[in-house]
């Protein structure tokens, strides 16, 4: 019997099993897939984050995790264009292969003596008096697991959430993004594009290893389908950056949570894109993973046998998750005159911290 069997070695499950096994738990952190694995994803972790995952794990990310340009700087740029939005030097977000910075988290969990179970996938949970059962499929059939505490880290389509809370719980949103081999011809930073008629979130540009990946979040209730949304913002891109990308060579989607946040029950706790723990303003995920994931394995340590771990849980994360449900409500509301003055307080604020600002 393992005191805590993590499910998923995203950065949540990671962060998780890491904290936990550190802490002198014995822990299995299990999932469907083999590390190193792909993941769409922008794969940017913004400076607070990068400042989070060296407090936790007490080393800093390794340079083969990161991909070319390493560093970048932010742009935000409003509806009413470059020169209304800003350059943002002082934030440093890190530039990331994905798959090989899951890898590497999860690789310092299982230093810490986590055990690591790959290709198992979670088929079921049972809550019983003296903690969960857990039932995998595996290559070679079936497994159970009993544990005295299960932490669901299986992202946004969670089995762990699906069994605990039936199937139409989270609310999502999907984001697209298109992969172009131009030599990455923007500077060496991430730019945040915002205007409502090609995205209700934001849309994006990423120079990564060679190429200039476009990204949006795509509703279809909210706002233009994907292929109309991408004419905008190439038309936009050109307008502005007098930049004509030609043809994707890859274009990938997946789903984020949006704002509909779930703790878990008893001692099932959930973390991450699985409990929902996504900015939906920006997307930002892996933050908030990290941060849901902290409070968890803290939630656990201190439960002393505590059957209602889920409720201390609770009260640990409830700060992140009303964060993430009010952002939601605000994303909804928001209009481009709305998108503009955000951005140009944000522009006035951060010209008063550093001096001068360049447009973006
Ligand atoms: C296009 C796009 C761009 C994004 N860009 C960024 C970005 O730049 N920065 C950022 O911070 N966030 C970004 N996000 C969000 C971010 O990717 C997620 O929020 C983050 O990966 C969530 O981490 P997680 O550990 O909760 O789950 P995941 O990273 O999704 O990991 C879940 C794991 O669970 C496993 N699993 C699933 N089901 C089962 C099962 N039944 N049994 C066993 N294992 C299972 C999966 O194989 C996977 O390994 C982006 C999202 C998208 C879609």
């Amino acid at each position: 019997m393992y005191d805590v069997v993590v499910v998923g070695t995203g950065p949540a499950g990671a962060a998780a099993a890491y904290v936990l096994a550190k802490s002198g738990k014995t822990v299995a952190i299990a999932d469907k897939r083999t590390l190193p694995r792909s993941k769409v994803c922008g794969g940017l972790i913004t400076s607070h984050c990068v400042e989070e995952i060296e407090n936790l794990f007490g080393v800093g990310i390794p340079p083969d995790v990161h991909v070319e340009p390493p560093v970048l700087t932010e742009r935000v740029i409003p509806p009413s264009g470059r020169r209304n939005g800003f350059h943002n030097p002082s934030n440093q977000i890190h530039n990331v292969d994905r798959s090989r910075f899951d890898l590497w988290m999860t690789s310092l969990a299982v230093e810490e003596g986590a055990d690591l179970l790959s290709s198992h996938q979670l088929a079921g949970i049972e809550e019983t008096s003296d903690g969960v059962v857990a039932r995998f499929q595996t290559e070679n059939g079936s497994l159970e697991l009993e544990t005295f505490c299960l932490v669901g880290a299986d992202g946004v389509y969670s089995t762990c959430r699906r069994r605990l809370f039936g199937e139409s719980t989270q609310r999502t949103i999907s984001v697209v993004q298109e992969y172009y081999e131009d030599g990455a011809v923007f500077e060496d930073s991430f730019y945040l594009l915002f205007r409502g008629d090609i995205s209700p979130i934001y849309s994006y540009v990423v120079p990564k290893d060679g190429h200039s990946v476009l990204g949006l979040g795509v509703h279809k209730a909210l706002g233009p389908p994907a292929d109309l949304a991408f004419t905008r913002l190439r038309e936009w891109l050109k307008e502005e950056f007098d930049y004509e990308p030609g043809r994707p060579v890859r274009r990938e989607g997946w789903s984020i949570p949006f704002g509909e946040v779930a703790y878990g029950t008893g001692r099932a706790l959930l973390v991450g894109d699985s409990g929902g723990f996504c900015e939906p303003f920006t997307g930002e995920g892996i933050f908030f993973g990290v941060l849901s994931a902290k409070a968890a394995a803290t939630a656990i340590l201190a439960a002393n046998g505590n059957e209602e771990i889920a409720n201390l849980y609770e009260t640990m994360a409830a700060p992140i998750g009303q964060k993430v449900t009010e952002i939601s409500e605000y994303v909804l509301s928001l209009t481009d005159e709305e998108r503009e003055r955000r951005i140009a307080a944000k522009k006035n604020k951060l010209g008063q911290q550093l001096g001068v600002l360049a447009v973006a």
